[in-house]
């Protein structure tokens, strides 16, 4: 009943036009497949990504977003922006924006809220640093980021919000979860979700792993009952590897 989403994280990888030509090798190459496939990218290449792959099912979208809605904010890009350019995903809250960008779960909530006022889905991302994790106290931490990053933030239906649980020690570091451990995350997200948003709302929702997910760990990731997808960075760059975790 939940669509499994496999969203790449591009980063800051590949010109426009290589990601427009990229783009156009995907649409040529997309294979039969369940999964919803969803593209983050640099704001720059955003245009390409509507221009090539409008009406082929892959999604796009960006990795950041202004907490502000227009006005004298040099350098910043607005909800409404991304919106002009069909972007139907966009990242919040990513590891590297929380510790290179010093942001917070209020300003990543606020993030989430001026996406949905645009009908954007936010991936609203949380996760543990290693010391946590090796303290034990990693399920209370990242409920604790979730509940942080989801003030205000009141999706209209539980397909215009998706949770991504990154363990940071994960993120670029070649180690993933087991299955397990991240379905036990998981589970305890979902389980706080419903207690936010009623049972059935929750059961909706996709909740989505990322982490050094690649094709030789995909297929057991997401064959766990709660894990609904990946955020995927490194391995969404080549296109053979993002093919295959599309019918992971
Ligand atoms: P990775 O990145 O797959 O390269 O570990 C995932 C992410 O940061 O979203």
């Amino acid at each position: 009943m939940r669509k499994r989403l496999v969203a790449g994280n591009w980063k800051m990888h590949k010109t426009p036009s290589e990601a427009r030509m990229w783009f156009r090798d995907l649409t040529a190459h997309l294979p039969q497949t369940q999964a919803e496939p969803a593209l983050l990218v640099p704001f720059t290449h955003l245009p390409y990504a509507a221009e090539v792959l409008e009406g082929h099912g892959v999604h796009w979208g960006a990795q950041d977003v202004s907490a502000h809605t227009e006005g004298a904010y040099t350098g910043e890009v607005s909800a409404k922006m991304l919106a002009d350019l069909a972007c139907q995903y966009t990242i919040v809250g990513h590891s590297e924006r929380r510790s290179y960008h010093a942001e917070s779960d209020a300003l990543v909530a606020e993030k989430a809220r001026r996406l949905l006022e645009q009908g954007i889905t936010p991936i609203l991302c949380v996760g543990e640093p290693l010391e946590v994790r090796e303290a034990g106290s990693h399920v209370e931490y990242t409920l604790q980021q979730l509940e942080g990053s989801l003030q205000g933030v009141n999706p209209a239906s539980p397909q215009h919000l998706v949770i991504a649980y990154e363990p940071v020690w994960a993120i670029g570091t070649g180690k993933t979860a087991t299955p397990e451990d991240a379905e036990a995350m998981h589970q305890a997200i979902r389980g706080w979700l419903e207690g936010r948003y009623g049972a059935d709302f929750a059961g909706q929702m996709r909740i989505l792993y990322g982490g050094s997910v690649k094709p030789e760990n995909a297929t057991a990731l997401f064959a766990q009952p709660n894990i609904d997808g990946g955020l995927v960075g490194g391995a969404s760059l080549k296109l053979e590897d993002y093919i295959k975790l599309l019918t992971a």
